[in-house]
């Protein structure tokens, strides 16, 4: 059967269209292989349908909006679309404190992008849909399951969205290092006995006879495979953002403060003990501090008696340092609570007191 396809409206081309906003001339450019419109005075753009996501990114096509991002109805806007369709509506998109409000042509369904829109209209979107599906969803249904039973087992969690602008490269070589050092230790071991750890670890009664270079070499030694296990994950995990935040060097200074206010904490509240502590649990948590301070609102999912939900990050960390405080008192644990408490605290005080220096992301102010 046949039916008429519908005309589409004329439209103004490509290269005769001008700014809504200063009625500039629009000039042509091509963006990731598509051309847009793009106002030279304002540095506001106009990308046609299906354009978005190719400029943008694949989450900023129109269609692929979810409706969580929507902070209120759409309503008229004031520019004209470019493309000669009359009056555009107004879209307010926000997700996490973060809003951006583009129009949109109703006939055509090209969008108007001002100067910093477009950055701002992809982080949103693109962390709104990450947000709104299950970890490893993306990856299929047997990805997701995996997830689901290794943080049951575990009970790690899983950052929702948080992408790094530069590869982590500290951290990469910090892990390598860490695994590295953990197979020397143990050959050593195997080799001249668990003796030579007495020159490493962090022994109290050893650290008050003088051996101050214990505050930082325990941090990097471990006791087990599940051990630095789990260590790795967490400073994979919180480390990545931490170090593309603050930058190598105060990265770097961080972590090490944080060893070593671990293990001053931990050798105060073990007094002439002659136990070794080994771990980088310690700097470690302090970088979970520093997350606290620098992340508090990206969102961590955890699996809690068999359910899986998402949490905010500050929410997560408080209850994980509470369980530290906790288990102080726990005397028949040999994990080194007290240096986690301090590595902690370490590494929020420090973060708080460096992350004025970094430039924050831009925000723009909720809607009125
Ligand atoms: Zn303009
Ligand atoms: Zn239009």
């Amino acid at each position: 059967m046949y039916y008429p396809q519908p005309q589409p409206p004329p439209s103004i081309p490509q290269g005769h269209r001008h700014c809504p906003r200063c009625t500039y001339p629009l000039e042509v450019r091509v963006q990731n292989d598509v051309t847009i419109d793009a106002c030279r005075r304002c540095g506001g753009s106009f990308l046609d349908l299906g354009k978005a996501g190719r400029v943008v990114g694949e989450d900023a096509d129109p269609h692929k909006w979810p409706k969580e991002v929507f902070a209120r109805p759409p309503g008229p806007s004031w520019l004209r679309c470019p493309a000669g369709h009359g009056p555009m509506w107004s879209f307010v998109l926000g997700w996490e404190g973060r809003y951006v409000e583009i129009d949109g042509c109703g006939v055509c369904r090209g969008l108007w992008l001002d100067a910093n829109e477009a950055e701002v209209l992809g982080s949103v979107t693109s962390q709104a849909k990450a947000e709104s599906t299950r970890p490893g969803a993306s990856k299929g249904t047997a990805a997701m399951v995996g997830l689901y039973l290794v943080q049951l087992a575990t009970m790690m969690p899983v950052e929702v969205y948080n992408p790094v602008k530069r590869r982590p490269w500290l951290v990469y070589g910090l892990i390598l290092s860490l695994i590295a050092l953990f197979f020397i230790e143990m050959i050593f071991i195997a080799g001249v006995g668990p003796t030579v750890l007495q020159y490493t670890a962090l022994v109290p009664v050893r650290l008050e006879r003088g051996y101050v270079h214990t505050l930082i070499t325990h941090a990097f030694m471990h006791g087990s495979i599940f051990h630095i296990a789990g260590n790795l994950y967490f400073l994979w995990i919180f480390g990545d953002n931490v170090e593309d935040r603050l930058g190598r060097l105060r990265f770097s200074i961080l972590y090490l403060t944080a060893a070593v206010v671990g293990g001053l904490a931990h050798w105060i509240g073990n007094l002439h003990g002659t136990t070794p502590m080994v771990g980088a649990s310690g700097a470690i948590a302090g970088l979970m501090g520093a997350y606290l301070v620098l992340f508090p609102r990206v969102k961590v999912w955890v699996v809690f008696f068999f359910v899986q939900f998402k949490l905010r990050a500050i929410w997560y960390l408080l209850v994980w340092l509470g369980m530290q405080f906790l288990l102080i008192f726990d005397k028949s644990s040999n994990v080194a609570w007290l240096a986690h408490v301090g590595g902690f605290a370490a590494g929020a005080a420090l973060a708080f007191a460096m992350k004025g220096k970094g430039a924050p992301p831009p925000a723009l102010a909720p809607p009125r």
